[in-house]
């Protein structure tokens, strides 16, 4: 098949840990190699955030990253982008025209989804969406502070309903979705995936430099520092446990860290509860340097509000570290309660003080967990599991859905008026 990815704000080619670069890069990255090593052409469309960039980038054999020009050569947090979202859809759609239509769009995100319909609609190419995240939830954890443009869930909603199929990540995502009034006869479960030949149990190579060698039992938690992740329950919960180190990594790099709010935020935190000598924010990493930070962690904390999926447990998993994490979302189904590790409720640090607590005192139950959430790991998350599962989604809708060259439902178009100002101003 011949396959376009739609990834609007996350590059696969992005540094992450950042503010807007996480899950959502390293899943388009993997899932096109994987794609492309299972013989098909992959081509992932992103947002040039820099005139230095080329139009062409070839990430793996079988895999080009196009940088698409529409908005200014800059980043753009990801929340400001809708009003570029059609600008985007039609540079899709005249590209392909140039250069032939692919078989499928999968589109990765909600704003991508706009922008696959668009075009995909236009040049009778069928869609298939996987949202990572939905605003439906984010509305509900985060409240006010969700930054989210307003139509969002509307717009998730119908995006959902108009794709030919939905690739959900997890189980907690199709009950969410069937929440929002979308009919799950068209929805599928694949989870995300880790490469369980990067990040193996083996103890081979050194920490990178900036991540002390642990001198205590190691408690390491790995994201962008943002509140909904919850680093503020590890500090508490580190609080509780005596002689124990907590390790960071994530947001920005080391030197920039304390510019970043939620940094300062948790270093005041751990002031206040007289634990800074135990914590060690370290800022981002680079990935590849990742399986020798989880392998110097004796428990991996995961411990977000909500998680639509959540990358980091696997690929605790994979490194064969146990994992104690919030009972939400995706967790529910990367983590086997007391098999791989142990689910705690959300926002509740004497429980995951009591989990961590668990695991370190019994080093075989310890040792145990870790091995079999490898197993787990290896048979249902690989990226060659991963990518077989989405081949087989878009290879139903490349030949289920006929060429048609239907017009874009109308609401696709809808929202682009009333947000034109919003894109003056971004084009300014
Ligand atoms: N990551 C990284 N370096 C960092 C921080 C994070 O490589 O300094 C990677 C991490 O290994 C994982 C991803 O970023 O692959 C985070 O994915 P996850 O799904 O856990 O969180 P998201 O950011 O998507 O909410």
């Amino acid at each position: 098949m011949k396959i376009a990815m739609v990834s609007e704000h996350a590059s696969p080619l992005a540094a992450l840990g950042e503010a807007d670069a996480g899950g959502q890069n390293v899943h388009v990255a993997q899932l096109a190699a994987g794609l492309a090593r299972l013989g098909h052409d992959v081509s992932v469309y992103t947002r040039r955030e820099d005139p230095g960039l080329p139009d062409r980038v070839e990430l793996d054999p079988g895999v080009v990253v196009v940088h698409v020009p529409v908005g200014p050569a800059v980043h753009v947090p990801k929340d400001e982008l809708l009003p570029l979202m059609d600008d985007f859809a039609d540079w899709m759609a005249a590209h392909w025209e140039r250069h032939g239509d692919p078989d499928v769009v999968h589109a990765h995100f909600w704003m991508s989804g706009l922008a696959a319909v668009r075009a995909g609609r236009r040049r009778g190419v069928p869609v298939v969406q996987t949202f990572h995240a939905l605003g439906s939830v984010k509305r509900r954890h985060q409240g006010a502070a969700d930054t989210s443009p307003a139509q969002r869930i509307e717009l998730e909603r119908r995006v959902a309903r108009e794709a030919d199929a939905v690739i959900a990540t997890c189980r907690d995502e199709v009950d969410e979705l069937r929440a929002l009034g979308v009919p799950t006869d068209h929805v599928h479960v694949v989870p995300c995936g880790v490469d369980t030949g990067h990040f193996t149990p083996d103890r081979s190579d050194a920490l990178p430099p900036g991540v002390p060698p642990a001198v205590r039992p190691r408690l390491l938690a790995v994201g962008r520092l943002v509140e909904r992740k919850g680093f503020d329950l590890a500090v508490r919960a580190l609080a509780l446990l005596d002689d124990v180190e907590l390790v960071v990594v994530g947001g920005p790099p080391a030197g920039a860290l304390h510019d970043d709010p939620e940094a300062r935020r948790l270093l005041d935190l751990a002031d206040r509860l007289g634990v800074s000598d135990r914590l060690f924010l370290v800022g981002q990493h680079p990935h590849e340097a990742m399986p020798a930070i989880y392998r110097s962690a004796d428990v991996v904390l995961a411990v977000p509000w909500y998680e639509p999926f959540g990358i980091t447990p696997l690929e605790a998993a994979a490194c064969a570290r146990p994992l104690v994490g919030s009972a939400v979302g995706g967790l529910l189904d990367s983590v086997e309660d007391g098999v791989t590790g142990r689910l705690v409720p959300p926002r509740d640090a004497p429980a995951v003080a009591g989990a961590v607590r668990g695991i370190l005192d019994d080093a075989s139950l310890a040792a145990e967990l870790g091995r079999r959430a490898r197993t787990r790991a290896v048979d249902l998350f690989d990226w060659s599991v991963v990518s077989s599962r989405t081949e087989e989604v878009l290879d139903a809708v490349a030949r289920g859905v006929g060429a048609g060259g239907a017009a874009a439902p109308d609401w696709v178009d809808e929202h682009t008026g009333e947000l034109e100002t919003a894109l003056a101003s971004l084009r300014r």
